[in-house]
């Protein structure tokens, strides 16, 4: 098999997670699921399901919530509600699509297998675990239906892809750098303090990573703003910001690629 798969589990602090590698080439990409108080935070991927199994069986989860409609997030949705007749919670705006057959591109269905259609719920505005209110968090930019989850009993921030890395240097075609960071703006008003990525992982000091990710951010766009204000085009702003390419890029035929960020930086700032 080209694909090479492994999985791992972790906890800290009261939630449980496994995450899973999916490698192929010189590309390896990674995925969490979390547990706590009941409830399932994400899925993971289809090529991921059978690593993934032993962990749903174990924690027994009463219901599922969901951050964004992305593969990697929504492909064990299907397994976790006909096999435990559980209900699953997404943002209302993506109820209707997850009923049908994912669109996604080809290299995606390599790592990510295919994403079998649900059925989910409006999530709302709020959600009760065994022990805890939770907040819902509109965070748009990674994805239109992006949400992040606050535990108000323990402060706890599942943030989805809203982090992901410090210093991002590569973004999907459909991300969006200034409504990334207005999100990202938006939960730092909120009271948490560990943080739960679904790609790097459990981050004890959430408010700190968000702070310095938004401050990488802000300056990446004073100086892709400076260059456009001078009369550089994109791509040469493009080379000069992010002068490496990465396997990526070439990879997904530039659906993962740099001058996305520079783009959206002069576009939507
Ligand atoms: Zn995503």
């Amino acid at each position: 098999m080209l694909v090479k798969l492994s999985s791992r589990r972790g906890k800290a602090s009261g939630v449980q997670w496994v995450e899973g590698f999916v490698s192929f080439g010189k590309v390896r990409l990674n995925v969490i699921v979390y547990y706590i108080d009941g409830v399932l935070i994400d899925t993971g991927a289809a090529t991921l399901l059978q690593d993934f199994k032993g962990f749903f069986e174990e924690v027994q989860a009463k219901k599922v919530v969901i951050t964004h409609d992305h593969e990697d997030h929504t492909g064990g949705a299907a397994f976790l509600a006909n096999t435990y007749g559980i209900p699953i919670y997404i943002n209302e705006s993506v109820v209707k699509n997850c009923t049908t057959k994912a669109s996604y591109p080809f290299y995606r269905k390599i790592f990510w297998g295919k994403r079998a259609p649900f059925q989910a719920e409006e999530i709302g505005t709020t959600f009760t675990s065994d022990n805890a209110t939770w907040q819902v968090i509109e965070t748009p930019g990674h994805a239109a239906d992006h949400l992040a989850f606050l535990n108000e009993q323990t402060g706890q921030l599942f943030s989805g892809d809203l982090y992901v890395h410090p210093k991002t240097k590569l973004i999907l075609r459909d991300e969006s750098i200034p409504i990334i960071m207005a999100s990202i703006e938006k939960v730092l008003t909120y009271d948490f303090e560990e943080m739960f990525c679904c790609h790097a992982g459990f981050v004890a000091d959430g408010k700190k990573a968000f702070r310095e990710k938004l401050q990488y951010l802000a300056d990446l766009q004073g100086k892709v703003l400076h260059l456009h204000e001078k009369g550089w085009g994109e791509k040469a702003i493009s080379r000069e910001v992010f002068p490496k390419k990465y396997p990526i890029t070439l990879l997904s035929f530039g659906e993962w690629d740099a001058h996305h960020i520079i783009h959206t930086i002069i576009r939507d700032s």
